[in-house]
């Protein structure tokens, strides 16, 4: 069944449900509401004044209409309740006019005024709702309305409806679940307040199951895979650390002593770092490409950018100085002519450990003996990318980095198929960001500072704010600061701009002449958001800033604060939002995770294991840890039966694996 079969929907509704990315029998199945409206008609009393009620009133006289100005205009009758008779107005229903004939009985929805006797509706339901009624809420744009969309669900309920399901029979029994169509048709026409319930407590642990047998699955896949221990003298990797111009922290040793553990074990590697922005995980994953190459292996490490990827070369190179290392770079702005002559000297193993981006998994990308594959900022891979890059070796150590930093609970949940290694604290000499709100209308001030800093020699990141899809928008967003800030520094600071569209070498260029202090601002969109290390950078603003999580905020910022130098940065937006202060309050990306969690439910969760396709629909991971936990011990359980292979929900749930990131 497709959508147009339902009756009722023609190709104008079709569009806006398409429009509200519905574009499957599946899809509309899966619309959730994301609240509900309890009706009750009352008996006016005082005790209402001026709370949103339902009451229902018998229409007394014909309404007129105001036009007030375009767009705008209000209509007016009144109407009998309880034999009292009141003023009832509603603004921009002028179309409702005919509709409102003399001794008809409505349902107004709205606010009483008992002072002016009005009632001010923002609803009135021409068929009177007589018992208390549940109205699904939903999200919509301005082409459908939310009855609209209740209709269609009653339509479509009226077919016999073929639904796939997830959980696997016994659990079905031992929590005894309601049918899975039963859950749905509660969901969208729910009659009392239980059958949301037992209908979203349904949906949410499927859709947690299925998420967590992903995991599980993935977990049973990595497990007890056996390979050829690393051997390597830990003198000489000592004898490497004490090059370095810094002493690792406590955090970085203890995550490093775990990778050379896992290094010289006969199991494969599987492990995942995660560490705050600036936390250093790159000389971490350099040291354990070291040790790697001390046991005859080559390694690659593989960046989602190419500005990253040649950052860590150029670091690599730096770092590898005296010490007999080959170090390359693939990247996919090279001439053909020079990335022969890499896959050459590669395939001869006259590279011991190469860097770059996507362009490593191409097919001619071929490998001598590959021991150790690290993904830097994990998060923006798909697990497609990451298996092909583990298959160019035999069964290479895996080595995964991400900074989106998670409470700790549930990264263990969501990566219970990695090994988890926290690097918790920052190396020491940082100062805090300093971080401030600004509104629009300070901008000013924000202007002068940054002009002082560029006096001191320092560095500015300007972030442009349009987080659209559309690069056509990014690039006029970033052109239209640049503007702003050349007519307010009067074309003296040299500014440049740094976004999707620009060509590789552009980009490159651009990043270059930053990382020289020839330009002092760089006005960018989020494309280079990660990883990028100028130390000299010292001011980071951010364009309306509420449009971010603030996880995504506190990478930004972490562009900045590099070095020993005191560092700001400014959040602007058009009003100061509740949710930033948390980023004026603390510098901790664990402890901002946690509070976007708390303020916004997912939070920045959303983007983790999966790179903005499939978001949870009706689950909440932080108001249902529970169900989450429940799950994740189900899950387990499950996949260690005997038998699971054989159960007619393991290939369904194998099938989506692919959407897993
Ligand atoms: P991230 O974890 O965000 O990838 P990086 O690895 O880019 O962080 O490190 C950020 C900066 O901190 C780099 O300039 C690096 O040289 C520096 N750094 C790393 N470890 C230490 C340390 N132990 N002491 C001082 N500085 C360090
Ligand atoms: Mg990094």
């Amino acid at each position: 069944m497709e959508l147009s079969d339902i009756k009722g929907v023609g190709p104008k509704l079709l569009k806006s449900l398409n429009n509200l990315n519905i574009n499957t029998i599946d899809d509309l199945l899966s619309y959730y509401p994301y609240r509900y409206e309890i009706f009750e008609p009352l008996n006016l009393t005082d005790d209402y004044n001026g709370e949103r009620i339902a009451i229902n009133a018998t229409i007394e006289s014909l309404p007129t209409v105001a036009f007030i100005k375009k767009n705008f205009n209000r209509l007016q009758f009144r109407a009998i309740h309880n034999n009292k008779i009141m003023q009832v107005v509603i603004f921009n229903r002028a179309f409702m006019k005919q509709h409102l004939t003399i001794n008809k009985t409505i349902t107004l929805v709205g606010k009483y005024d008992s002072k002016k006797n009005t009632f001010t509706c923002d609803d009135i339901k021409l068929t009177p709702i007589t018992k208390k009624e549940i109205i699904p809420i939903y999200h919509i744009n301005k082409n459908i309305k939310n009855n609209e969309l209740r209709k269609i669900y009653e339509s479509l309920f009226s077919n016999k409806l073929e639904v796939s399901k997830y959980i696997p029979d016994e659990y079905l029994e031992k929590y005894k679940f309601l049918d899975k169509l039963e859950a749905l048709k509660k969901i969208h026409m729910p009659t009392n307040y239980n059958d949301i319930k037992s209908a979203s407590l349904y949906l949410k642990y499927e859709e947690l199951f299925l998420f967590l047998f992903k995991i599980a699955y993935m977990k049973k896949g990595n497990d007890n895979i056996y390979k050829t221990p690393k051997e390597f003298n830990d003198n000489d990797i000592n004898e490497f650390i004490s090059t370095l111009p810094f002493t690792l922290t406590d955090s970085q040793s203890d995550a490093l002593n775990l990778i050379l553990e896992d290094l010289k074990s006969n199991k494969k590697m599987n492990r995942l770092v995660l560490g705050d922005v600036g936390s250093g995980k790159t000389i971490v994953s350099f040291i354990s490409m070291y040790a790697s190459f001390l046991s005859g292996y080559q390694s690659v490490l593989m960046a989602p950018t190419e500005v990253l990827a040649r950052q860590h070369y150029e670091s690599a190179l730096n770092y590898f100085k005296g010490f007999k290392m080959n170090i390359g770079l693939l990247v996919g702005s090279m001439t053909k002519k020079e990335k022969d002559i890499v896959k050459e000297k590669l395939k001869n193993k006259e590279i011991d450990i190469l860097i770059g981006t996507h362009a490593i998994i191409e097919e001619s990308v071929v490998f001598n003996k590959l021991g150790l594959v690290i993904t830097d900022e994990q998060h923006r891979f798909g697990v497609k990318q990451r298996e092909i890059l583990k298959s160019k070796g035999e069964i290479p150590d895996a080595l995964y980095m991400s900074a989106t930093p998670i409470p700790r609970s549930y990264a263990l949940t969501l990566y219970g198929d990695l090994d988890v290694s926290f690097i918790t604290h920052k190396p020491g000499g940082r100062k805090e960001i300093a971080t401030k709100i600004k509104k629009y209308t300070a901008l000013k001030d924000v202007l002068t500072h940054v002009l002082e800093e560029i006096k001191n020699n320092h560095q500015v990141y300007v972030v442009a704010s349009l987080i659209d899809d559309n690069e056509e928008l990014d690039l006029k967003s970033v052109e239209t600061l640049k503007e702003k800030f050349n007519i307010a520094f009067n074309n003296k600071i040299p500014i440049e701009i740094l976004h999707g569209k620009l060509k590789q070498k552009e980009k490159d260029e651009v990043m270059t002449r930053f990382k020289n202090n020839e330009t002092k601002i760089l006005i960018s969109t989020t494309v280079i958001e990660v990883g990028v290390d100028v130390k000299n950078a010292t001011i980071m603003v951010i364009f309306d800033a509420d449009r971010f999580g603030l996880a995504t905020l506190h990478q930004l910022r972490g562009r900045v604060g590099r070095n020993s130098l005191e560092s700001y940065c400014y959040l602007i937006c058009d009003e100061e939002k509740e949710r930033l202060k948390v980023l004026e309050e603390s510098n901790d990306g664990f402890y901002i995770s946690e509070k976007d969690l708390e303020l916004r439910g997912e939070g920045d969760l959303f983007g983790i294991r999966q790179s903005g396709v499939k978001t949870f629909k009706i689950a909440n991971l932080k108001t249902d840890l529970k169900i989450m936990m429940q799950a994740k011990k189900d899950t387990e359980e499950y996949i260690n039966q005997e038998n699971y292979k054989n159960n007619k929900y393991y290939t369904k749930i194998i099938n989506e694996l692919d959407s897993l990131n």
